[in-house]
């Protein structure tokens, strides 16, 4: 494999091949369950180089059909299904969009921004707020993760309630091929039937079908006033009850609702000592709102307040309190974005990123908390989410004091099978936002349909014969 690594460098500088040295930011995934070994770490700088490196290792894959070569497109690696890492083979290289990190260009009277895929989220909305736009995907790893991943796991977030997921945001591709060929898709076009929807295929492939390299992505006006409320609600179906009410008073303006458990909320406040979280040691469930209101803040807060008088009759609210401030506002958003962290510092969990319709949350939540204390004496709900998508992170922690890698060893299996079993149950996804990866393969082959497995296989194999986009990953062939 000398020789392609020397047609790397030549492609796109040695200095941007690695090999040697501590590569573990490129080759361990986020939550450090996994470490792989890379061939290569490869820094391409353009869409051209990309492409001449896809070439590079597709010939020689052609060449050498048994060496075992493949590709890991990676973004800002902060993916949480182990998709974005090399295995222990020593023969995948990490293709690392970090240096395609340029705004292309703004539209303006289109409401489009094209960007390269390596750009950081925050920069692309840091960008879209300077032109006077509002680029609403949001979530807590977007000061490191990129366009590219973005829309490589078709990430959700915290406003997909009110503008939809990545996909739902992207308007045109530009995608570097299996073969090392160049699809010019950077289309501003919000109609365009003209056969299949190929954007669509790429969107969510946890590049498997091909390697994202640029975006144009749809922009909004930004709002005249964004307002944050924090209410404390006894029950899940309180808390379903308090997101019609706010569906019915605030319509299009409520652009956030997250529901976040007492344990959830007592892990924050344990691990991050600089924050005050109200309301969560009286209440079983806490629900953070965002009204994004294109009037006045004066209108917004009269809404909010009109939604939260209603709640509070109705008895689906006890307490709450409206930020009076964007720092009061910010910290409320912190508290949320906290929990992922809070829940890692507290030791490994068993995570799950399920969905199930609205209406069916509050008898999943309590159907399968109960199967889980009756399995597990003393186990731990880290139970937060995004609850107006019907999107749960419905995580399991081991009891008080038990070592979480044993706990993980002895019940992951077992714990896996109630949760995904209930998720089916209810008519959900086993994967709401994070993916597939390589952490639930198995799973989806358990509990996707066979005719599904059957297309995407399919359209895998159509599209990369030779198996050199991030094999193994979503699903194996075969
Ligand atoms: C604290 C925290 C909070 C999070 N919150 C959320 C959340 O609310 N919602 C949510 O959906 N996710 C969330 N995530 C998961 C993660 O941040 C997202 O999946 C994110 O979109 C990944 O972006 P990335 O650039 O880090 O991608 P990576 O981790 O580098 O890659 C993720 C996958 O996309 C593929 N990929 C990367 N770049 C490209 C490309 N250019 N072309 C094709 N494929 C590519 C990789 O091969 C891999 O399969 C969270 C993660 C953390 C750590």
């Amino acid at each position: 494999m000398q020789t392609l690594l020397s047609e790397l460098k030549a492609i796109v500088g040695a200095a941007h091949v690695l090999t040697e040295g501590d590569l573990s930011a490129w080759t361990q995934d986020w939550r450090k369950r996994s470490s792989g070994k890379a061939l290569a770490v490869v820094h391409p700088a353009s869409t051209d180089e990309v492409a001449q490196v896809v070439k590079a290792c597709a010939d020689y894959l052609t060449q050498y059909p048994d060496s075992g070569l493949s590709i890991v497109p990676q973004g800002g690696n902060t993916g949480l299904v182990v998709g974005s890492t090399p295995d222990d083979t020593g023969r995948q290289i990490v293709l690392s969009l970090q240096r395609l990190n340029a705004v292309r260009h703004i539209d303006a009277a289109n409401l489009t921004l094209t960007v390269e895929a390596g750009c950081i989220l925050q920069t692309v909305q840091e960008q879209a707020e300077a032109a006077g736009f509002w680029f609403p995907l949001s979530l807590a790893a977007e000061g490191s993760c990129t366009i590219g991943g973005n829309l490589g796991t078709n990430a959700g977030g915290t406003q997909v309630l009110r503008f939809g997921n990545a996909r739902d945001l992207c308007l045109g591709l530009e995608v570097v091929t299996p073969q090392g060929d160049i699809w010019p898709g950077l289309s501003g076009l919000r109609k365009d039937n003209t056969g299949y929807d190929l954007k669509n295929l790429y969107i969510g492939a946890e590049g498997t079908l091909g390697i994202i390299t640029a975006a144009t992505l749809k922009l909004y006006p930004q709002p005249k006033a964004q307002l944050t409320a924090w209410a404390a609600v006894p029950s899940v179906e309180a808390a379903v009850q308090l997101l019609g009410l706010a569906q019915q008073h605030l319509s299009a303006s409520l652009t956030g609702f997250e529901m976040m458990g007492q344990f959830a909320l007592s892990l924050v406040a344990r691990h991050f000592a600089n924050l005050r979280v109200p309301l969560y040691q009286s209440s079983a469930f806490c629900v953070l709102l965002e009204n994004a209101d294109a009037e006045s803040e004066a209108h917004a807060r009269a809404q909010l307040e009109g939604l939260l008088e209603a709640a509070l009759e109705e008895g689906c609210v006890t307490d709450a309190v409206v930020a009076e401030n964007l720092t009061q506002a910010h910290n409320l958003w912190q508290i949320r974005e906290s929990i992922p962290l809070a829940q890692a510092l507290e030791g490994l969990n068993i995570k799950h990123d399920i969905s199930v319709p609205v209406s069916g949350m509050a008898a999943f939540v309590a159907s399968t908390d109960k199967l889980l204390a009756q399995a597990i004496a003393g186990v731990r709900l880290v139970n937060f989410g995004h609850l107006g998508d019907g999107n749960l992170h419905y995580n399991v922690q081991a009891p008080e004091g038990q070592d979480a890698a044993v706990f993980l060893a002895e019940q992951e299996t077992r714990v896996n099978s109630i949760v995904f079993d209930a998720v089916l149950a209810h008519g959900g996804s086993i994967s709401a936002e994070h993916g597939v990866g390589s952490l639930k393969v198995d799973h989806l082959t358990h509990y996707k349909s066979p005719v599904a497995l059957h297309t995407m296989r399919a359209i895998k194999q159509a599209l990369d014969p030779h198996n050199l986009m991030n094999p193994g990953r979503v699903m194996r062939l075969g």
